[in-house]
Order: structure tokens, then C-alpha cells, then sequence
């Protein structure tokens, strides 16, 4: 679905944290947030997700103004880097938590939930560790788990936030080719929050600099490698090799 946002800002008290973005998302693209520490990446996608009410500017999804509505009215999935896996729950139980709650809400049977979820296991490819604990599996593979319980719901915007920061270069490139193929395969809109240049260049389809609450350059990653708009940019992306 289409993300339109609309000179958006936040304010905390006097710091202007996000300040008059204005984007668009075409519906099943993967779009990076790059920049660095503090420059309102993860306010912008919590604007998005719902988590935080906007001081001015609008949010269209699919057309449709979702400014002041709820985070369940927004049919979003995400994953957060401190958003942690239940760890007395199984992975299973886990995939299958925002199933069960939308089942709950919307009166259903809990059929639904069982084929999704084995389906979701297979495609993570964990399907032998389905019954183990979060503390049973690598950091990779929790990763995965969180994906997974991302997309049962099948939200039709998924948002990332510095979904693999805190793990180690060798499992991060595994997972980027994860995130790569769930997306190709899934088709969400996505918005993947990262500080990683490489991150970025490797799988969004669209990368957006900010710097200071503002949006420094949209554009391909060959468009932002190719023709950096700024000292800013450039010094941000550093040298390709
Ligand atoms: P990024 O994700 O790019 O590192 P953030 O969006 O987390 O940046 O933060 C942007 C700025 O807003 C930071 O200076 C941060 O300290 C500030 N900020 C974020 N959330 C809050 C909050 N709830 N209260 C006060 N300041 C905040
Ligand atoms: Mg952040």
C-alpha cells in the first residue's frame, strides 16, 4: 500500500526531532531511512507505526488519512530492535501471538492461526525449532522469529527498525539476504531503519538520507552513491568500493 506523509513534525520540548518531512512510498517497495544517531529515523517510523502522535502534518495510507488512528487501525507490522521476543513463550506461540489477539478481537476460530503459523515456519526455515524458547536459538534466528510474528498478520506495511543492530557482521549479511528474499516473496511495503550504508545500498529499492529531523536526498542507491546532494550525504555513504 501507498505511504504518503505530509510535512510531518514532531517536537520534543524545544528539539525538533522529525521537522517537515514529506515522503512517498509506493505500494510493495522497500525503502531504507539512512542517517545518523539522532536524526529522527526511528520518531519518523514511530510516527508511522502510531507510537507517537504527530504535532503537524498528515499520514495517508492508501489514501487514506490515518493521522489520529490507533496502531491496530493501521495494519502494520514491525519489528524493533529492543521490541524482544516473549521468552516464556515457544517459537511457535510466538508467531502465533498477533494472530491470537486478532482472532480474539474479530471473534474467529484459532484454525487460522495453526496453518499460518507452520507456513511462517517454513518460510523462515525453522521449521525442526518450532517448539523450542527464544533463549534456545541464535541471535540469527530470533531475528527470524521476530520477522515471522511480524508478517502473520500480514500487515500491509511492515516497519524495521535497525531490525538487526545488535548482532554481528556475518549474521547480519545472512539476514539481509532473509529480509531480501521474505520481501521479494511477501511483497510488503517496508520501511527498514538503518545506520549501515551497506544495509541500505543491498536491499532497498528507494534510500532516504535524514540529517537533523530533515530529509537530506530520496533517491535509488545508485542515484544517492552516483550524485550525493550534499557534503552531508557524501560524508555519510563515505567512499563505494
Ligand atoms: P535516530 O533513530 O535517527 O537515532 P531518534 O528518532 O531516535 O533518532 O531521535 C531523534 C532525536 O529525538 C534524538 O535527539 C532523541 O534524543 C530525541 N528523542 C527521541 N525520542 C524522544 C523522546 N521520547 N523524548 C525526548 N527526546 C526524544
Ligand atoms: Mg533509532
Amino acid at each position: 500500500m501507498t505511504i504518503v506523509v505530509e510535512n510531518l513534525s514532531k517536537q520534543f520540548g524545544n528539539f525538533k526531532a522529525v521537522d517537515q518531512v514529506s515522503l512517498e512510498i509506493k505500494p510493495g517497495k522497500l525503502v531504507a531511512l539512512l542517517g545518523a544517531s539522532g536524526s529522527g529515523k526511528s520518531t519518523l517510523l514511530r510516527l508511522v507505526a502510531g507510537l507517537e502522535q504527530a504535532d503537524a502534518g498528515r499520514i495517508l495510507i492508501a489514501g487514506q488519512d490515518v493521522t489520529f488512528k490507533s496502531v491496530q487501525d493501521r495494519g502494520i507490522g514491525f519489528v524493533f530492535q529492543h521490541y524482544a521476543l516473549f521468552k516464556h513463550l515457544t517459537v511457535r506461540e510466538n508467531i502465533a501471538f498477533g494472530l491470537e489477539l486478532q482472532n480474539l478481537q474479530q471473534g474467529r476460530k484459532k484454525g487460522r492461526s495453526k496453518a499460518k503459523v507452520e507456513e511462517l515456519l517454513d518460510l523462515i526455515q525453522l521449521q525442526g525449532l518450532g517448539n523450542r524458547y527464544p533463549s534456545q536459538l541464535s541471535g540469527g534466528q530470533r531475528q527470524r522469529v521476530a520477522l515471522a510474528r511480524a508478517l502473520a498478520i500480514e500487515p500491509s506495511i511492515l516497519l524495521l527498525d535497525e531490525p538487526f543492530g545488535a548482532l554481528d557482521a556475518k549474521v547480519r549479511k545472512d539476514l539481509r539476504g532473509w529480509l531480501h528474499r521474505l520481501h521479494t516473496e511477501v511483497n510488503v511495503t517496508t520501511i527498514l531503519v538503518t545506520h549501515d550504508q551497506e544495509e541500505a545500498m543491498e536491499l532497498a529499492d528507494e534510500i532516504v538520507v535524514m540529517n537533523n529531523g530533515k530529509v537530506e536526498q530520496v533517491g535509488s542507491p545508485t542515484e544517492i552513491y552516483d550524485q550525493p546532494a550534499s557534503a552531508f550525504v557524501m560524508s555519510f555513504i563515505g567512499p563505494v568500493n
